[in-house]
């Protein structure tokens, strides 16, 4: 994304709509301007504010005028009076950005919006987590943070250590060069966006050990972490393996949403040994 310095007239809008923090007035050139390091291609602000076309040395003159009298002229707080923003053409690897931070453009990788990923809400259709597994989403960068890949890679490689799966039908695991040992592609590493989800799998046996390698992990990057843990609950609909395992870890568990498929099974049928279980919950 980039301001337009002959339309700006700084009136500073949209320093208050940027997630990232990336727009500020820039007291030398006295307009708005993008620390394009910092900004994750979102398009907050080009989508969030409303774009007027009024003249921007009008605009101006009047900002002086009434300034003069001790007065100020501001536009409307939810407007761009002189729709300054220009959005880019984006090339690799900077597109990369604006996948995983416009929630409105679909991952190419997945199909999917947002994030790009359904996560374990479809689980009773996709099959992802099976009995006896334990599936995490591990998300970075929410909320207001924003993370880089390689912190995401410090996560993928140390996870892949102690051979977890990584979801295929996942966006970041697609940017992997090797998922046996969670590297992520050289060139976009330094690239930053809004958030993403790494989604991994193990069985529930290790689930204190994984959830020890995230927080160890959390300490050493930049960011926010948090985990979410999904697992299949069950004949009453209710889950004594994994619960107990992340209250002793000091977690307080609440109910707080159970999924229930009602969709056409399209994986792989489950084993015979796991086809007496009923729809399953992701917790
Ligand atoms: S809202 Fe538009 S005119 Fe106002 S500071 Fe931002 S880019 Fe400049
Ligand atoms: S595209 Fe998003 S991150 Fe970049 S300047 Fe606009 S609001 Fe900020």
């Amino acid at each position: 994304m980039r301001i337009n310095p002959n339309k700006c007239v700084a009136c500073g809008n949209c320093t208050y709509v940027c997630p990232m923090g990336a727009i500020y007035i820039d007291p030398v050139i006295k307009r708005a301007t993008i620390n394009r390091e910092e900004c994750v291609e979102c398009y907050a602000c080009y989508n969030g504010l409303s774009q007027e076309h009024l003249n921007p040395t009008m605009v101006r003159t009047m900002r002086k005028v009434f300034q003069m009298m001790r007065l100020r002229f501001d536009p409307e707080p939810d407007v761009c009076p002189t729709a300054a923003f220009e959005p880019d053409e984006l090339t690799w690897p900077r597109v990369v950005r604006r996948a995983f931070s416009d929630p409105r453009v679909p991952h190419e990788s997945t199909g999917v919006q947002g994030r790009g990923t359904e996560e374990v809400k479809t689980n009773d259709v996709s099959g992802r987590v099976k009995v006896g597994e334990v599936g995490f989403t591990i998300e970075f960068g929410r909320p207001g943070v924003g993370v880089r890949f390689h912190e995401i890679e410090k996560m993928s490689m140390t996870l892949a250590k102690r051979g977890v799966s990584f979801e295929k039908k996942n966006p970041v695991t697609s940017l992997m060069t090797d998922t046996a040992t969670g590297k992520i592609r050289e060139d976009i590493l330094n690239e930053k966006v809004l958030s993403a989800i790494l989604e991994i799998k193990t069985t529930v046996d290790r689930t204190e050990e994984i959830i020890r390698a995230v927080w160890e992990v959390e300490k050493q990057i930049d960011t926010v972490v948090s985990i979410g843990v999904g697992t299949r609950c069950d004949e009453n609909g209710e889950e004594h393996v994994v619960a107990p395992v992340l209250e002793k870890l000091g977690y307080s568990l609440e109910r707080a949403k159970t999924n229930i498929g009602l969709g056409k099974i399209s994986n792989e049928p489950a084993p015979a040994d796991q086809k007496q279980e009923p729809a399953g919950a992701a917790r």
